[in-house]
């Protein structure tokens, strides 16, 4: 198959909590913004500037933009760590669990210590694609991306995607249509998509999956006006981080942006007994909100959040209310 001639990439990085591979770390990434490689990876040669870049976070696409540039850092020196039975350097760390290494290639499990290492010098890239970055809409996942992948490797970095699947695609991503052809994907010259631009909103990594995992619980659904374009749903918390670290299934919801500023604001709540919405006063003036008060919240009783958090939320509401 010749992949030359793709213009189109999926490019993997790892979430801040989820750093894992141990033989290719020493270099940042800043989703949304820049993507950094080397001359150790597969294809470094033939990512260029003007090329599609779909950016994976894990288990999920986080947003899709175009090459602007890509800077080249000569001369880097890097550790490359491979696996002491099979000599691959595909391997992931554990968090806790023993031994901290597992290689993905031939499942043996080994220690840092263990390590085969050497020392390699590489020419280090940093593709910028900040200007016309599109945040993803909603959670696409690893079989989306499967069927319009161009080859069937699952381990390498940097993975060459069908053009000609990539308008429908971006569209499933971004929730909207894109005006993105495969001829200009396939084109010669940069891309400049001017008055593109809509997705500028940057989320932290945390909060993205955490907004994924809702959509996954909710769907595409507001829980306090029902369905609404994915764009201007949001999650909404229920618990301090302070007080619950790790983002829980049970400890959010999926909000409309101004539903979500007014129930951080604590002028909309939910009723902890009969799950319905209760507005504050100082906005029952607007018609928007007015007509919520009263109504029940468009959540199925089995996938309701935890009662103790509504409960929670809703006492500290009572006293915004005045
Ligand atoms: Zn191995």
């Amino acid at each position: 198959m010749n992949q030359i001639g793709a213009r189109a990439w999926v490019v993997l990085t790892k979430s801040e909590d989820e750093r894992s591979w141990s033989a290719n770390t020493g270099y940042d990434d800043s989703v949304g913004r820049y993507y950094s490689y080397d001359s150790n990876v597969s294809r470094y040669r033939q990512v260029q500037a003007g090329d599609l870049v779909v950016i994976r976070v894990d288990d999920y696409v986080a947003g899709w933009s175009f090459i602007d540039d890509i800077e080249v850092i000569p001369n880097v020196t890097k550790e490359i760590s491979r696996c002491p039975r099979c000599l691959k350097t595909n391997f992931r760390q554990r968090a806790t669990m023993r031994p901290k290494n597992v290689c993905n290639a031939c499942g043996s499990g080994f220690e840092d210590s263990e390590r085969v290492t050497e020392l390699k010098n590489v020419t280090a890239y940093r593709a910028n694609y900040e200007r016309n970055w599109v945040e993803a809409a909603r959670p696409v996942g690893y079989d989306q991306l499967k069927e319009v992948s161009q080859t069937t490797e699952t381990f390498n970095a940097i993975r060459p995607l069908d053009p000609a699947k990539m308008p429908g695609f971006l569209e499933l991503v971004s929730g909207r249509s894109t005006a993105i052809k495969p001829d200009l994907i396939l084109g010669d010259s940069a891309v400049i998509l001017g008055g593109h631009t809509v997705g500028l909103t940057r989320r932290r990594i945390g909060q993205r999956k955490f907004r994924f995992s809702m959509m996954e619980r909710f769907g595409e659904n507001c829980a306090f006006s029902g369905p609404q374009p994915p764009q201007v749903l949001e999650a909404a918390h229920l618990y301090s981080f302070s007080e619950r670290p790790t983002h829980q299934h049970d400890g959010g919801l999926l909000l409309r942006r101004d539903f979500h500023a007014l129930f951080d604001a604590k002028l909309l709540a939910i009723h902890p007994k009969t799950w319905t919405i209760d507005v504050a006063p100082k906005i029952r003036d607007f018609q928007t909100y007015a007509r919520l008060h009263g109504s029940e919240i468009h959540v199925p009783k089995n996938r309701r959040p935890s009662k103790e958090l509504v409960s929670k939320h809703y006492e500290e509401a009572l006293k915004v209310f005045g």
